[in-house]
């Protein structure tokens, strides 16, 4: 164990040190110089444990250690290799290492399993270079289209077609048929909250993704004098803006959780301190783990937003741009996870993920489940992201026994 505490500590400060920003933690946005050095030392890394290496046509990295009896069936292990900008050495990154080690201490201490067991590297989750996200895992899945990526740029105008050449990959033959050798995938990952942490657990045993749903509200009235338009003939756009906030999040609170309900950004115009403001835009981002209380909640926005319109004078658009269900886990892989981190008396809760995960786009077609180790103070995709060695060593030996369930036993 004390072993295992270093070597995923080592891992992790050797791994962060490719796309470390002058700015402040880790850069390593999708086939950049960074990004590329870094899937070659993986590769590198991945050898050297005696793993077989390939990569696939569009960069996703995979190490494979051979089954010995069901040639035709696979455990996946692994995540996103990529960062945010100014990111965090745990986020992804972590979900790689932790299935190198996995795979390294299996193969030391019980030789072949009886399925493949593989570590993916994937190219891509965050879209934080180009506009798409889970780039590696929609490959991996065959969702990913040409057409998605083909005329998008990055900040700089470079084309993601030119950038992906470049760096020596290609799109995927969308004519050859996918994968279907992978009866498993486990993904490790921080949890990027802090729930595990307020309750002092170890591991978080993850049953379902978030589902979200994300609106533009417009809210139209008319800017006029501050000085001469006396309160009653105002049509203040702000004003019923910051009510309909007041009243959706006061919703959202009378929910509980799981539902979290955001306002992240308002816009007002014309924005001037001497004029009623006649224009405010705000958006919403709601959360939740079934898809009858997102729509329910939607239903009963909606109501707040329209009364506080017509009692204000006002007039309203409400935009919903995203519309993503949750995401369940299999049962079966949550349940050998489970059994595994009981028996080895992790202290652990059973809980739903906030945030997205490659898991989300693998587990509509191959059986999926996750597992978290805390986030110090919830923080995430930030230089200051951390998780202790001793908690990621925890980590490390949950995925361990549950790869473990599922390549060698029957
Ligand atoms: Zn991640």
């Amino acid at each position: 164990m004390k072993d295992l505490t270093h070597e995923v500590n080592h891992l992790v400060e050797w791994l962060g040190e490719f796309g470390k920003d002058p700015e402040g933690g880790v850069t390593r946005l999708l086939y950049t110089h960074e990004w590329i050095e870094a899937q070659k030392a993986l590769e590198k890394l991945m050898q050297d444990d005696g793993l077989t290496t390939r990569y696939d046509e569009i960069g996703n990295l995979f190490g494979r250690l051979e089954g010995s009896k069901y040639n035709d069936e696979t455990i996946l292990t692994g995540s996103h290799v990529d960062t945010v900008k100014n990111g965090g050495k745990l986020d992804g990154a972590y979900g790689i290492l932790a299935g190198i080690l996995a795979l390294r201490y299996l193969k030391a201490k019980f030789g072949q399993p009886l399925r493949n067991l593989e570590v993916v590297s994937f190219a891509e989750e965050e879209g934080s270079r180009f506009p798409y996200a889970f780039w590696g895992s929609k490959n991996l899945v065959g969702i990913a289209k040409k057409e998605d990526v083909e005329s998008i740029e990055d900040f700089d105008g470079v084309p993601f077609v030119d950038a992906m050449r470049e760096a020596g990959f290609d799109f995927r033959d969308e004519s050859k048929s996918m994968r279907n050798d992978i009866k498993g995938f486990v993904e490790i990952h921080i949890e990027q909250g802090n729930v595990l942490e307020n309750e002092g657990k170890d591991i978080g045993v993850v049953h379902s993704i978030v589902g979200q749903r994300r609106f533009t509200v417009d809210v139209k009235g008319v800017a006029n004098h501050a000085g001469t338009t006396p309160m009653g003939y105002r049509k203040d756009a702000l004003f019923a803006a910051s009510q309909m906030i007041q009243d959706i999040i006061t919703k959202a609170k009378e929910y509980g959780d799981p539902l979290v309900a955001t306002v992240g950004k308002i816009e007002v115009k014309p924005s001037i301190v001497n004029v009623v403001p006649g224009h405010a835009l705000f958006t919403l981002d709601v959360r939740h783990t079934e898809k009858e209380v997102l729509i329910k909640f939607t239903d009963e926005l909606t109501t707040i937003i329209n009364r506080i319109a017509t009692e204000s004078g006002v007039e309203t658009n409400v935009d919903m741009w995203m519309d993503e269900d949750p995401i369940p886990m299999d049962q079966q892989v949550v349940d050998a996870i489970e059994k595994q981190t009981k028996e080895n008396g992790f202290n652990y809760k059973m809980m739903h993920s906030g945030a997205g995960h490659d898991s989300q786009i693998i587990a509509p077609v191959v059986p999926t489940a996750m597992i978290f180790v805390p986030s110090r103070g919830g923080i995430s995709h930030n230089p200051l992201e951390y998780t202790s060695p001793e908690e990621l060593a925890v980590g490390v030996k949950a995925l361990i026994n549950s790869l473990y369930a599922l390549a060698y036993e029957e």
